[in-house]
């Protein structure tokens, strides 16, 4: 047990448990929301390797942090990752691992994932046409992410969460089949409101496909949702459950229903660069504390100190909002 004094409280007092580690800034596709074709990736040695991140995950567990998952770019292009997976999950305190990943790579890795003490994975898939998603992606690899997600559930998870953003003028004809897709497979499927974290500027407000117009448009096309009764009311998603029985689906909306006063994350870059907010503009370079020899007080410190100096929330719906230079795949979604 944490003593309350210990743990990471912002000035707001929202308690932050909740770690978010990208382990690499690599994808092999290229989301025309995220980012764009040609980018210069992070050489090798900026990255954090796995024993900095351990070190930083044992550090963050004695202020409160118990829940990890991993992202990046897409985290299962770095080798090795259900290694990292088991040194996590079995670090004294986490009580919980999980994995954001575009399922490419994820059929034939999912049984280690889940031996290695993972137990949580959303995968991301924007539609359920094949065309479209070369078209969204840039990239082939539909197949293999359904591969990927059916062998994620066959290896035990459950839920195998699936999340599609969600943009105005591009989403709507996908929202209903990957509803009944999600449905046919007891999958939990989330629509996350398209947020200006694109390449090349393309965001604004327009652009996002709003939380209540997904709902409609499932109501209409599979049968009508009610919301769920268990709610976290800290979770990012608010959850519906379908009339019938025949499933549940999450509504993230960043943008038209903030959940920053709830907000319990921290994030790590690859790079090692800590940040408070997924839209910060100032970062805590972890990474240069470790490689200078800094102890694990000085680190401690430094994450303290990062929380403590979180803002209320994210400014994207006034004037004064600052879109980051980082973009989504190099700060780790
Ligand atoms: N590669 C992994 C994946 O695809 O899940 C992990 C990283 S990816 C950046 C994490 C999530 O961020 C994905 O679900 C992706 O669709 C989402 N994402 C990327 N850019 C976004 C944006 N501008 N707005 C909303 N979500 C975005």
């Amino acid at each position: 047990m944490i003593p309350h004094a210990d743990r990471l409280i912002d000035k707001f007092g929202r308690i932050h448990n909740n770690l978010r580690i990208s382990v690499t800034d690599r994808c092999n596709i290229r989301c025309v929301y995220c980012m764009p074709e040609v980018v210069d990736f992070l050489p090798r040695q900026e990255l954090l390797t796995f024993e900095e991140i351990e070190r930083f995950v044992q550090v963050a567990t004695t202020l409160g942090i118990d829940k990890i998952r991993l992202t990046g770019g897409e985290p299962l292009v770095r080798r090795g990752v259900p290694t990292l997976v088991e040194k996590i999950a079995t670090i004294p305190g986490i009580v919980d691992v999980g994995l954001t990943t575009n399922g490419i790579l994820l059929a034939p890795m999912a049984e280690a994932l889940w031996d290695a003490g993972l137990r949580r994975i959303n995968v991301s898939l924007d539609t359920m046409d094949p065309a479209k998603f070369l078209e969204l992606t840039r990239r082939t690899g539909f197949e293999q992410v359904i591969e990927g997600i059916l062998a994620a559930k066959e290896a035990g998870f459950d839920p195998v969460k699936v999340n599609a953003v969600a943009i105005k003028g591009m989403s709507e004809a996908d929202v209903v089949p990957l509803g009944q897709f999600a449905r046919e497979h007891g999958l939990e499927l989330r629509f996350i409101e398209y947020m200006p974290l694109d390449a090349g500027n393309l965001w604004e407000r327009g652009k996002v496909l709003f939380a209540a117009e997904i709902l409609d448009l499932l109501a209409e096309g599979i049968g009508p949702l009610s919301p769920a009764p268990d709610q976290d009311p800290r979770a990012p998603a608010v959850d519906y459950d379908y009339d019938d029985g025949g499933g549940r689906v999450g509504l993230i909306a960043s943008v038209s229903r903030p959940f920053c006063m709830s907000c319990n994350r921290v994030r790590l870059t690859a790079d090692g660069k800590l940040r408070n907010c997924l839209f910060a503009l100032d970062e805590t370079d972890i990474r240069a504390l470790m490689r200078g020899g800094q102890p694990d007080s000085e680190i401690a410190r430094a994450l303290r100190e990062s929380v403590a100096g979180k803002w209320e929330g994210h400014q994207i719906n006034t004037a004064r909002f600052i879109k980051p230079e980082r973009l989504m795949h190099s700060i780790g979604g």
